[in-house]
């Protein structure tokens, strides 16, 4: 005999735990599969996050799942010039990330989802109406899987290995986040320091073709540092998926690619993913009309896909620049009312303030330091 549900969730983290959450308050009965013994652990994410966005989806972090404020962000160029933009209006946190999933997970659980670890959804079958999986030794039919699986189906261009090390170190700065550009050590990424707490940080390296490891401990060469713990972890930065439901299969978070492919952000875009996908796979179950599952994909992408588009757009420039780029690029940036602008943007649509608070002057400017086709297309859509 195999167990029946309306709703089958492979992988416990932020998404799925959303979805199981909204989706239990909504009367469907739903199992949550995590194949790690613990939900939130092992911890990779950094959990950089602005409040505005989790509170809108109603998700607000609790009590000691946040464990800083950032008050300001510092970009570094190449050649060690600085670029500090004041963050106290952005309502910008770091999260426990494993606290934060828990704090999720009890939500879940509280609305009936039954949240089960050390449990891995295997095979797949679908049918026309349903589907049979595998979750750890048992069958489960179900009418729906969501997919938050994470990187392990997220779209694969667009990959990139990360490392990431807790640190401590008087070197660290409480509230200030801060971000180091080089193209020639983080070809299309950067390195990263974002604190949690005084003289603590999580700080990372990414970049095409190069070793992340080999980049974050030179990064960290001079800088008198105890290493606390180290994590390896692909981040995504390829765009949202062409489809987020694919028959009897519905794609959520990382999965679905529903993460910022500038920063490879993607806590609150898979907060708002879980909670669109919840309301449309209830209301195609409960409503007995399988077709509107398909609305919550248009939901989303209303919220999020014109900044995706943008976010897209400046990666393209930002994976061609040289560091004689960026330091052009930097003094068009440091113009005092450019950065008051951006101390007053939003943090979740910061692609969009930005090619809206350089304007065409701005970008004018940007396209005559850097000859770029992407640059000439930003500005003929403008
Ligand atoms: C180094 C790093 C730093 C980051 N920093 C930030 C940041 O500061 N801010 C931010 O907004 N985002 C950040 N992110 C991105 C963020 O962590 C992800 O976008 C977010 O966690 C995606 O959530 P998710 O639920 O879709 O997937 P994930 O969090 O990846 O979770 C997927 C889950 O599925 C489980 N799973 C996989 N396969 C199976 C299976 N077959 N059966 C059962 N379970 C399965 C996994 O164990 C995992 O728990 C960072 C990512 C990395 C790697």
């Amino acid at each position: 005999m195999s167990r029946i549900c309306d709703v089958v969730v492979a992988g416990g983290s932020i998404a799925g735990l959303t979805f199981a959450s909204e989706a239990a308050k909504r009367g469907l009965s739903v199992i949550v599969a995590e194949e790690h013994p613990e939900v939130g652990e092992p911890e990779k994410c950094d959990g950089l996050v602005s409040l505005r966005g989790l509170r809108k989806y109603g998700y607000p972090p609790e009590g000691a799942a946040v464990q800083d404020q950032i008050t300001s962000a510092i970009l570094h160029s190449p050649s060690g010039k600085r670029l500090a933009v004041n963050a106290s209006a952005l309502d910008v946190v770091v999260l426990d990330r494993s606290a934060y999933d828990k704090q999720v997970e009890a939500a879940a659980s509280a609305a009936g989802a039954k949240v089960t670890t050390g449990s891995r959804v295997g095979d797949v079958h679908e049918k026309v109406d349903s589907v049979s999986v595998k979750v750890g030794t048992e069958d489960v039919q179900a009418k729906f899987l969501v997919d938050a699986t994470g990187p392990a189906s997220s779209p694969r261009r667009g990959i990139l290995p990360a490392a990431k090390y807790e640190v401590e170190g008087d070197w660290i700065r409480q509230h200030v986040v801060e971000v180091f550009l080089d193209a020639e050590k983080y070809p299309g990424y950067f390195a990263w320091v974002i604190p949690f707490g005084k003289h603590r940080a999580k700080v990372g390296a990414a970049g095409y073709g190069v070793s992340p490891f080999r980049a974050l401990d030179r990064f960290l060469e001079g800088r008198s540092t105890t290493v606390l713990r180290k994590v390896s972890a692909p981040i995504y930065v390829g765009g949202p998926a062409q489809s987020f439901v694919r028959g009897r299969r519905v794609y959520v978070g990382e999965s679905a690619g529903q993460v910022k492919p500038t920063t490879a952000g993607g806590i609150m875009t898979s907060v708002a993913g879980g909670v669109a996908a919840a309301k449309w796979v209830s209301s195609s179950i409960l409503e007995g009309r399988p077709p509107l599952v398909e609305r919550y994909q248009k939901e989303w992408e209303g919220d999020f896909l014109k900044e995706m588009k943008a976010m897209m757009r400046l990666r393209g420039v930002f994976e061609k620049l040289s560091n004689h780029d960026l330091e052009a690029v930097f003094s068009v940036l440091a113009a005092p009312r450019l950065v008051k602008k951006l101390s007053q943007t939003d943090f979740d649509f910061h692609a969009s303030a930005l090619l809206g608070s350089l304007g065409m002057p701005g970008l004018l400017r940007v396209a005559r330091v850097v000859a770029s086709a992407e640059v000439r297309s930003i500005l003929l859509e403008r």
